[in-house]
């Protein structure tokens, strides 16, 4: 059986951010059992909540057999395969890696909650999460969202 999963791609760091968004999404692409029926732009957002220069994200859809945890943890192997390091919290990143969405399952669970509890205040998940799925529009709950700084860039071919 498989689930819609939506994940959100940002980076920062790095000789060219647009290649690390791709070579991501590619990554995705090639889990077991796992398609990406759909990639957002790129979008160039400021930081929230984090240090260092403007962000490049981009959301993608995945229908995937893989269940929910399983999931997280190949998210944090290519985080990984990318170098990021945490010298300290909310630190700039070269891939930064979120499961948005899982099908409609909800967890609170030490590792995993879902929804991805930020995911409906931030722009740079909203913006490109909403381009590609815009039924989810009453997942936006926040307040000041459309007042963060994000522009659309060109669109990301796998
Ligand atoms: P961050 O540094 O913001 O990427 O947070 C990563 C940590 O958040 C990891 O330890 C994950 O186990 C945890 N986490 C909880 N829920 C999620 C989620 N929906 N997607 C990604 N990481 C999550």
């Amino acid at each position: 059986m498989s689930s819609r999963a939506y994940v959100g791609l940002g980076t920062n760091l790095g000789a060219d951010l647009h290649a690390t968004l791709t070579q991501a999404a590619l990554r995705l692409a090639a889990l077991p059992d796992t398609r990406v029926a759909a990639l957002s732009s790129a979008w160039r957002s400021a930081p929230v909540d984090a240090g260092g220069p403007d962000f490049l994200n981009a959301v993608a859809a995945l229908d995937t057999a893989v269940p929910a945890l399983e999931l997280l943890d190949a998210l944090q192997v290519i985080e990984l395969a990318y170098g990021r390091e945490r010298p300290y919290r909310n630190a700039p990143r070269t891939l930064d890696l979120d499961l948005l969405l899982y099908g409609d399952l909800t967890l609170d669970t030490p590792r995993l909650t879902l929804p991805h509890p930020r995911l409906g205040q931030r722009a740079f998940v909203l913006r490109p999460l909403l381009e590609i799925a815009p039924e989810l529009a009453h997942l936006a709950t926040g307040e000041d969202w459309h007042a963060q700084r994000i522009e659309r860039l060109g669109p990301l071919s796998l």
